[in-house]
């Protein structure tokens, strides 16, 4: 297998040349832009996963984000930013990113989010729980025969709930199989994607897809 590429978006030198030494050392084909024009040129479609900094010199880091998202469905985004707030967090997911890493942070937390995020297998299961139908292989949820458009994360999350259809699967373990098991980060990622889901699938299917049971984890309703 090539070596996957990796489009690490970062108008910091000292950061970004950090990011391409370290990546290159791990075996990984590296690309690096250092602003929003460079990054849309250096998307390909051999790009598996991007490295985006939210602040950049000729343009919004999010709008990037939601276009990169646009032009390539199954690519992993990983936002890099030095802002904390859960508002920009929250926006960040919306754009499309699938994980995010605040500012300063560990070379090694980060090689661990890159290769959880490429590890991904494919599968060809298709899972049946009431109105939904998932496609593990095509990456594709229906519900009532009408796809939901779902991000990555969130179809992974609904994969791993319908896979446990009808029984309670806990936070512990959603955070070690959709996100991974070094991420120290806050769980609140969890329950926003749980409250995107909702919202989706409602829209298709009604409500109440999902139950929670409260610190304890959540549960597939449809059987
Ligand atoms: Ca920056």
């Amino acid at each position: 297998m090539p070596p996957e590429r990796i489009l690490v978006v970062e108008d910091d030198d000292v950061i970004g040349r950090s990011l391409e030494r370290t990546l290159l050392g791990q075996g990984y084909d590296v690309a690096w832009a250092r602003t929003v024009a460079e990054a849309k040129d250096a998307l390909t479609p051999a790009t598996a996963l991007v490295l985006l900094d939210l602040g950049l010199p000729d343009g919004d880091g999010l709008a990037l984000c939601a276009e990169l998202r646009r032009r390539m469905a199954g690519l992993d985004i990983i936002l890099l930013t030095a802002r904390q707030t859960e508002a920009d967090v929250v926006l960040g997911l919306d754009a499309g990113a699938d994980d995010y890493l605040v500012k300063p942070f560990r070379l090694a937390e980060l090689l661990a989010r890159i290769r959880a995020r490429l590890r991904r297998q494919p599968s060809d299961d298709v899972l049946h729980a009431g109105p939904l139908d998932l496609d593990v292989a095509a990456r594709r949820a229906r519900v009532n025969g009408v796809t939901v458009d779902l991000r990555p994360k969130e179809f992974d999350l609904l994969a791993l709930l319908a896979a446990n259809a009808g029984n309670v699967v806990g936070r512990e373990r959603i955070m070690a199989e959709v996100w991974d098991e070094h991420w120290f980060g806050s769980t609140k990622t969890l329950d926003i994607h749980i409250a995107t889901l909702r919202r989706k699938l409602a829209a298709q299917g009604g409500p109440g897809a999902i139950g929670t049971l409260r610190g304890i984890g959540y549960r597939l309703e449809w059987t």
